[in-house]
């Protein structure tokens, strides 16, 4: 059938499966110029199907040449609706993987369930007989809590005031303003339970358990922290909040993983163009004058180049776990928050409206980025063929 993009907001209803695997193609064709020493040899992702998740798997895989599980929750073609973009991306991956006789395994599932990780649990004993990195890239608006059954919801929110700053409308090209009220107590804790770090220490706690990692295994999860216009619902929002809980797992994993010598690690990694990043509110317009500034200025990265340097730079190679900042977190934003791109940023800021929005922000590119994520806009597709879905 023929597909085209219908987008709805921050998300679009259809994938094309040749645009997907053209995009798993070119940050293959990136990682492969490139080289991770000392790379892990078996590699278990969760929430590998699409942005920051994807990259580290296609930098693992093909600058390190890691065998892969890669945990994701997709949604399969049905009938004349072609499935999400992550289910063509793992598809495409796991052939392109294959190809270079590496073991590529894919979970589709709730990676909060007890029952995905039995099943990955049950893959590793039988492909890999252990592992040695875990990669956690989950972002996700909900989570049901394995124990209890209670269904937690994420909120993007700032916390104790409410507030009012300008976003974009993507879609129609529009600058507005946009007021948040402020959390709700049970709501800040709902967000703590989705994106925090509980269900990182479940999977390395279900594990250890089983007896399933190397001596030395690394593990790792992925925080922002970004410039202070953003610091009000990102930061010090309930994303935020999420995010230091993160820390707190991570030294929780860190005691965990004592006895075989492992080490957990946050990365905070820049802004980029994905399905989650599309959905808080002020940071598509942010992203839109953050690349203009970047791309301007020749420091330009998306996911792929970000997780070549974290896996090549920080993680393993010559000197891994050695740049941490105060926190002790691998910091790969530092592009981003260099005092030249957001004194640029913060020039641009005060000043955009709907009138300026094209010359004063990579809006076009944006939206390029975000229609690419789900296979559309490529010159190398033929939009007009019909393909299998
Ligand atoms: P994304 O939306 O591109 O990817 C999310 C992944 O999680 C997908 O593979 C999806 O299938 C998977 N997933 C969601 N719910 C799931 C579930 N219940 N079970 C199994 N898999 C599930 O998101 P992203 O932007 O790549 O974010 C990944 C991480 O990186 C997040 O922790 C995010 O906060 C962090 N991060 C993102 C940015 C950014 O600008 N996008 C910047 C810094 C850090």
């Amino acid at each position: 059938m023929i597909i085209q993009p219908k987008t709805r907001g921050f998300i679009s209803l259809t994938a094309h499966p040749e645009g997907c695997a053209n995009n798993v193609k070119e940050q293959m064709e990136f990682a492969a110029e490139h080289s991770i020493a000392d790379a892990p040899k078996n590699v278990l992702l969760i929430g590998a199907s699409t942005g920051y998740g994807l990259a580290s798997r296609i930098a693992l895989a093909f600058a390190g040449g890691a065998n892969t599980i890669g945990v994701f929750f997709e949604r399969p073609a049905d009938g004349d609706k072609p499935a999400s973009a992550g289910w063509y991306n793992s598809v495409a991956f796991k052939k392109f993987a294959e190809q270079k006789g590496l073991c590529a395994e894919n979970i589709n599932g709730d990676a909060f369930s007890s029952d995905i990780k039995e099943q990955a649990i049950a893959l590793i004993k039988q492909k890999f007989g252990k592992i040695d990195c875990i990669v956690y890239s989950l972002a996700s608006p909900k989570r049901i809590d394995p124990f209890s059954g209670e269904v937690f919801k994420s909120v993007l929110k700032p916390i104790g005031t409410s507030f009012t700053g300008k976003t974009v409308n993507v879609d129609r090209e529009e600058v507005t303003e946009v007021t948040i009220e402020p959390a709700a107590a049970d709501e800040v804790y709902a967000t703590e339970k989705v994106m925090g770090g509980e269900d990182w220490e479940l999977w390395i706690q279900a594990l250890l358990g089983e007896n399933l990692l190397e001596n030395g295994t690394k593990t790792v999860a992925y925080s922002y922290v970004g410039p202070e216009i953003t610091w009000p619902i990102y930061a010090n929002g309930t994303i935020g909040a999420a995010k230091d809980d993160l820390m707190r797992a991570r030294t929780a994993i860190n005691f965990l993983m004592a006895g075989i010598g492992g080490r957990a690690a946050v990365s905070v990694n820049k802004a980029v163009v994905t399905q989650a990043s599309a959905a808080i509110p002020v940071v598509p317009l942010y992203i839109s004058i953050l690349f203009k500034i970047m791309k301007e200025k020749g420091c330009h990265e998306g996911c792929i180049e970000q997780m070549v340097r974290l896996f090549r730079d920080h993680l393993y190679g010559i000197s891994p776990m050695k740049s941490l900042d105060d926190e002790g977190r691998i910091r790969l934003d530092e592009f981003e928050l260099s005092e030249d791109v957001q004194h640029a940023v913060l020039d641009i800021w005060p000043k955009i409206s709907t009138e300026n929005l094209n010359q004063l922000s990579d809006i076009k590119g944006y939206k390029q980025e975000f229609l690419k994520l789900f296979g559309f806009g490529l010159e190398s597709v033929d939009y007009g063929k019909d393909v299998e879905i």
